[in-house]
């Protein structure tokens, strides 16, 4: 390991992503949507599509228009409707909570701090005699999946593990480091853990394998779809220093615009600043952050997920500059609100304590304002009897039927384009909305 650089390589720790997750869902709603090219639309956009469409070039974020000139038999299915994901997702974190610690990261996306289990299999003796699946270096070439996402890694061709000694039945091969005989325990572990959440909740995952939530992550894609990466601790900071800094997970476009106007543009560049003046440009937490991170290393424990902290629901819409509309676009986000709260109750015996309102308005660039309230106590006690009832009489109709009806009854819910604009906000009504 190059002594510039010393790495914790005390923890195994692997992500889980779920291979065109929305797609996936689609898929095992209706099989039949397995052979032909198809995407999940939201809004105007594509947010995922199946991999007979991504071979005929339908990618992500695609505008549909474009997609549907460049595939014209393109199967379209609304993706308005989050509830059929949100079940896959905790299918898929309930199979993963087995295997360690697990943290659930947006909706297809899974950290699992696997140490102990790791050490609990060598204090048995359950060595593993090579890893699973690929092996990441930092000569591999890499190949971009999407332009406009750099952080979405993948490896130009397959590359496979060429140490030459082998394990001896029952003990580690000589020489090797601890944390090598680690890994690959942890290797066969990411490949139990994905052969179960196939084999119960029927979905393929990609893993990346190594001893940090960002390495895990960064090569976690390498080999998609339905494979695993590991990549070993002392090649991480050659890996991470040619990486685009909007790479290093946590890089938003914001804190990339930062960087790019103090002239960093690759994590290599981020070593050139000390940590001071990383914290005293960015603060303790993110400054900190960085400067491990352009090392190869980061710290953030595996947090196991529990219930959820709030719950949100959202939208985006042309205009909106009067009581009225506000008034209007409230209306349609409440009910999909209403359904969520019960959803939790049902789940975790709990109901919601504040209700706070969030809106950007777009004044010189964008601003956000919150407002908060107690949960006002009916909307707490009897969550969405109504639009419950309607789904669920929906519910026992054919299952393509219900999920089309769902759907319809969402787009006609969020159809701003009939929301009454009205006269513009008074100034009462202002201060009402900003109190
Ligand atoms: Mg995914």
């Amino acid at each position: 390991m190059d002594p510039n650089f010393t790495l914790n390589t005390s923890r195994c720790i692997i992500h889980f992503d779920v291979d065109a997750f929305y797609a996936q869902v689609e898929e095992k709603r209706d099989p039949r949507l397995k052979d032909v090219p198809m995407a999940v639309t939201q809004k105007y956009l594509i947010v995922t599509a199946n991999y007979p469409a991504r071979r005929l070039g339908v990618t992500k974020l695609q505008g549909i228009t474009v997609a549907k000139e460049r595939c014209p038999g393109l199967v379209l299915i609304s993706g308005e409707d989050l509830s059929p994901y949100r079940q896959a997702s905790k299918q898929i974190l309930s199979v993963l909570q087995r295997f360690g610690v697990a943290e659930r990261l947006g909706m297809d996306e899974v950290f699992l701090d696997v140490t102990e289990e790791v050490r609990s299999r060598m204090a048995r003796g359950m060595f593993a005699p090579s890893f699973i699946g690929h092996m990441h270096t930092s000569k591999v070439e890499l190949r971009q999946e999407t332009s406009h996402r750099p952080m979405d890694l993948r490896a130009a061709r397959p590359q496979v593990y060429s140490r030459p000694q082998q394990a001896p039945q029952g003990g580690p091969a000589q020489q090797e480091q601890e944390w090598e005989v680690a890994l690959k325990i942890a290797s066969t572990i990411a490949s139990e853990a994905r052969a179960a959440v196939k084999a119960e909740a029927g979905y393929r995952t990609s893993a990346g394998i190594s001893c940090s939530k960002m390495l895990a992550k960064l090569v976690s894609g390498m080999h998609k779809p339905d494979d695993q990466t590991v990549l070993l601790p002392p090649d991480a900071p050659a890996f991470v220093a040619p990486l685009p800094a909007r790479t290093i997970p946590g890089v938003g476009y914001k804190l990339e615009a930062e960087l790019t106007a103090t002239g960093v543009s690759t994590v290599n560049d981020l070593r050139a600043f000390s940590k001071a003046s990383l914290v005293s440009s960015f603060g303790e937490r993110v400054g900190s952050y960085l400067h491990c991170a352009c090392r190869g290393e980061d710290p953030t424990p595996v947090q196991q997920s529990g219930p959820p902290r709030s719950i949100t629901v959202e939208d985006s819409f042309k205009s909106c500059t009067s009581f009225t509309a506000a008034v209007h676009i409230l209306q349609i986000l409440v009910p999909d609100l209403l359904i969520r709260l019960r959803e939790d109750f049902e789940e975790y015996q709990r109901r919601p304590s504040s209700l706070t309102l969030k809106w950007r308005q777009r004044k010189q660039g964008w601003s956000r304002s919150s407002t908060s309230i107690p949960m006002p106590v009916q909307a707490a006690a009897a969550p969405a009897k109504e639009i419950v009832e309607e789904q669920d009489t929906a519910g026992d109709a054919h299952e393509a039927d219900r999920r089309t009806a769902a759907a319809a009854a969402i787009n006609r819910r969020r159809d701003y384009g009939a929301c009454p604009q009205g006269k513009p906000m008074s100034k009462r009504e202002e201060r009402l909305l900003n109190k």
